[in-house]
Parts: C-alpha cells; sequence; structure tokens
C-alpha cells in the first residue's frame, strides 16, 4: 500500500446539518489523517473552476449553486490507500445506491445534494489539492 493524499470537502448540506464531526469521525476511525483543512465559503467562480469537468454536463449550474449555497469543509486526508478508502467511505454518489454505513448512505437523501467530495484518481487529487491549498499549507503529520 502506498500512501496517498486526497481532497475531501464536507458539502453545503452536511455542514448545515451538522455532521461535520459525524463525517470526520468516519475518516479517522478508518486510519485517515487530516493534514490541511480549511472551512470556507466559496465563491461561484471557485466552484466553476473546481467543477469544470462537468461543465457540459446537464447538472453543472445546479451543482455550482448548490457548492456556494453554505459553507463547505475543505481538507486533505492522507493515508494508505487514501484516494480509494475515501471514496469507500462516501459511499456511491447516488446515495440511494450506497451500501449501508456509508457517508452517502447515513446523512444524504438526493444525488445532488449527497454530503462529501472525495478525488477520484491520483492525478485530480494532485489537481484537486493544488486548487485549494499553496504545499506549506500542508501539515506533517510526525506524531
Ligand atoms: P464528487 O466529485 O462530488 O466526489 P462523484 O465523484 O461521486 O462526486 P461525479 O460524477 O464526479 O460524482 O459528480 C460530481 C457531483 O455532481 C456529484 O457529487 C453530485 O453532487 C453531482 N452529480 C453527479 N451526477 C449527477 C446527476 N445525475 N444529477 C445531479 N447531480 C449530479
Ligand atoms: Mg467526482
Amino acid at each position: 500500500m502506498t500512501t496517498e493524499r486526497t481532497l475531501s470537502i464536507i458539502k453545503p448540506d452536511a455542514v448545515s446539518k451538522n455532521h461535520i464531526g459525524d463525517i470526520i469521525a468516519r475518516f479517522e476511525k478508518k486510519g485517515l489523517k487530516i493534514v490541511a483543512a480549511k472551512m470556507v465559503q466559496l465563491k461561484q467562480k471557485d466552484a466553476e473552476g473546481f467543477y469544470a469537468v462537468h461543465k457540459e454536463r446537464p447538472f453543472y449550474k445546479d451543482l455550482v449553486s448548490f457548492m456556494i449555497s453554505g459553507p463547505v469543509l475543505i481538507m486533505v486526508l492522507e493515508g494508505d490507500d487514501a484516494i480509494n478508502k475515501n471514496r469507500d467511505i462516501m459511499g456511491a454518489t447516488d446515495p440511494k445506491k450506497a451500501a449501508p454505513g456509508t457517508i452517502r448512505a447515513d446523512f444524504a437523501k438526493t444525488i445532488d445534494e449527497n454530503c462529501v467530495h472525495g478525488s477520484d484518481g491520483v492525478e485530480t487529487a494532485k489537481t484537486e489539492i493544488a486548487f485549494f491549498f499553496k504545499p506549506e499549507e500542508i501539515t506533517q503529520r510526525i506524531r
């Protein structure tokens, strides 16, 4: 197993329902460590840039509106196989299809407001982390 970093976002729906702690507890219980974090209100251009890959999708405009509808908690998670591990903990994109015990099954109701984001590959993780964090904002968990 290799140590990886992945970008995690707790989306406005989960923040508004006070599920930040519940969600972070799941990451920590599975051995993922938070190495960077910030709570922000995204601006439209941030959300548009972050989700630019989905620009042509029919849900793009609604996705951007949702992501700026309230504050989000953006984190870098680190650990063995962090990218896939985070995706497993999150569950499927559509909460109705998410496995029991996953974040989306337990805390989300619809595909458009699905509580969390997680990078989907090594290259996207690098790009997404760099989108939100300068290298010096990422800490070393040496103890
Ligand atoms: P994320 O990128 O947020 O971690 P994901 O990788 O599981 O989620 P993507 O296919 O990258 O899913 O879609 C990005 C986001 O766009 C989804 O999390 C969801 O909020 C929204 N989305 C995806 N598909 C749909 C859809 N069919 N209808 C509405 N919203 C959608
Ligand atoms: Mg995605």
